[in-house]
């Protein structure tokens, strides 16, 4: 476990080095501070999609979708194959040495008082997960930016919602691998697979769209609003390995964790339970997990419970680039876990790679030295 200093300054200046290397340095004799993570973004100008398009392309209706999305479908039989493009056009440039770990949380600025929430459209092999409209909504009504991590299967049997998401400038789009592996317990081939899949069917859902009368009308200054590819990462259930966190550290691609998690995927908790944990746990900086492919119980129910009391508490949310944009360090780990080191080797043993010796049952009676944190907390402790 490793805490790097993320020295905002010095990095700006070594990548705008990289990036201007005949000596051309813009601005290095300014004493203004750097606008933004020059790694992320070259100019630190990034938008995450357009107003303009989402309102042309789809009805209010259309946008507010259904709680009927939230439901699971049966994958048709024999569903399965790769995207219609295997390798993305597009190619980020590799990450520098603050970010090429698991990233779990930022020290942001004296006084900022930012953090991301998180969402993951995760979608395994052999089922077709939902979508949680209510989730979505809340954060369209509230004005609230966050980061849905998606998956590429995800996109491909979603390409509306996928879509949707990807233009609204609200929201951020996240890489969460092509079909929901424990990347643990894959080959480098595999995970590159998972890896840039997922990136390829993004870009060819953002083609897709452009070619729409709607998209053409908006012109080109709107269309390219929306990220050319995902620019951050998360790996299915928080397991990696070091080939992995190499590849996209190689990719541009930062491993981004959380350090709160709050489990929205029992159903043993309460929409009040659920933002009681997250009121709790808030401190500036973090990042939270929760989920919006219908695998979240009362995730939906419980945003209007936290975000009022968090914004009420001096709380400005940001999408997952915008916290490291503005981070003073980063704190990240050459290990992926939930809480703790090893908590996440459960998964391993469920997928039948690794045995653990006898120990503690979790609820689903598989070995687990993590207890659930769901089922704490008594709503007495002050916002941090
Ligand atoms: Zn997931």
């Amino acid at each position: 476990m490793h805490i790097f200093k993320f020295a905002l300054i010095p990095a700006l200046i070594f990548f705008l080095f990289l990036l201007f290397p005949a000596g051309s340095l813009p601005g290095a004799e300014s004493a203004s501070p750097p606008s933004g993570n020059p790694l992320l973004s070259p100019t630190g100008d990034f938008t995450f999609g357009s107003e303009a398009i989402l309102r042309a392309c789809w009805t209010e209706e259309e946008l507010r979708g259904s709680p009927e999305d939230k439901k699971d479908r049966p994958a048709p039989p024999g569903y399965s194959g790769p995207p219609e493009r295997t390798e993305p056009k597009n190619r980020r440039a590799p990450l520098p040495p603050e970010l090429r770990n698991s990233i779990r949380s930022v020290q942001p600025p004296e006084g900022e008082k930012i953090l991301a929430l998180t969402f993951d459209l995760c979608e395994s092999s052999g089922e077709i997960s939902g979508y949680d409209a209510g989730v979505v909504n809340y954060l369209r009504e509230n004005g609230v930016p966050a980061t849905f991590f998606m998956g590429g299967r995800w996109m491909r049997d979603h390409p509306e919602k996928a879509l949707q998401l990807m233009t609204d400038p609200l929201f951020e789009i996240g890489n969460h691998t092509w079909s929901h592996k424990n990347l643990r317990k894959r080959t480098l081939g595999k995970i590159k697979e998972e890896i840039l899949w997922t990136q390829a069917e993004y870009e060819v859902l953002r083609e897709k769209l452009a070619a729409r009368t709607c998209a053409q009308n908006a012109g080109q200054g709107e269309r390219e609003k929306i990220p050319a590819l995902p620019l951050t990462f998360r790996f299915p259930f928080g397991t990696c390995k070091p080939g992995a966190l190499k590849f996209l550290a190689d990719s541009g691609l930062p491993a981004i964790q959380w350090s709160l998690v709050a489990d929205d995927r029992g159903d043993d908790h309460t929409a009040a339970q659920l933002a009681r944990i997250i009121l709790r746990e808030a401190r500036p900086g973090v990042i939270v997990v929760l989920h919006a492919n219908g695998h979240g119980y009362h995730t939906a129910e419980a945003l209007p419970r936290l975000i009022p009391e968090l914004r009420k508490a001096g709380y400005e949310f940001v999408t997952v680039t915008g916290l490291l944009t503005r981070a003073r360090e980063v704190s990240n780990f050459s290990d992926c876990f939930e809480l703790k080191p090893g908590d996440n080797y459960r998964y391993d043993f469920i997928t039948g790679v690794r045995a653990l010796p006898p120990q503690r049952k979790d609820r689903m009676g598989f070995p687990s030295p993590v207890s659930s944190p769901v089922k704490g907390g008594d709503g007495g402790e002050k916002l941090r």
